[in-house]
């Protein structure tokens, strides 16, 4: 919070209240009309001041729930990537292919799946799909950012083991 804000409040409060104080000693209804538009004008600097703060702090009420959004989503995202094993799935099909498989230790009531290297290296978790060109070759595909890895295989998909520890 801008702590300068708050300060310029107390000023123009305390400027207002040394006006109101003047007020005993005014003679006419001329002194009386300039001494309130003077107090008018500090009361007004003083609300603005304490309205930008409101909102100085409104904006930093909202900067932290997003960093605490931010930082429990960086936490599940820890706990999620220890559960995975960069493997090579298919060595006999396709020895080349390269994606994160879930341990069998890690697997809690989950069936063996793969997910993409991209998108955890992003920071999240996306389970790649068997999927089969017009020619039958099959692919495994990420539905987030497409990615794909070739299989090997025609027809069917090979199948996807958990990962050893
Ligand atoms: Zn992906």
């Amino acid at each position: 919070m801008d702590i300068t804000l708050i300060q310029s409040t107390i000023t123009g409060l305390k400027l207002a209240g040394d006006i109101a104080k003047g007020f005993l000693e005014l003679k006419s209804i001329s002194d009386v009309q300039g001494k309130v538009i003077e107090l008018q004008s500090a009361i007004l600097a003083a609300q603005s001041s304490a309205l930008a703060a409101n909102s100085d702090q409104a904006a930093m009420v909202d900067e932290i729930r997003t960093l605490k959004e931010e930082i429990a989503r960086v936490k599940a995202w820890e706990k999620q990537k220890n559960r995975y094993k960069l493997i090579t799935p298919w060595t006999t099909y396709a020895a080349g292919s390269i994606a994160y498989a879930l341990k069998e230790s890690m697997k809690e009531s989950e069936p063996p799946h793969l997910i993409c290297t991209k998108c955890y290296e992003d920071g999240r978790k996306s389970i790649l799909n068997p999927l089969q060109s017009s020619d039958g070759r099959v692919v495994f595909s990420c539905p987030v950012c497409k990615s794909q890895i070739p299989t090997g295989s025609r027809w069917t998909a090979p199948p996807v083991a958990y990962a050893p520890d």
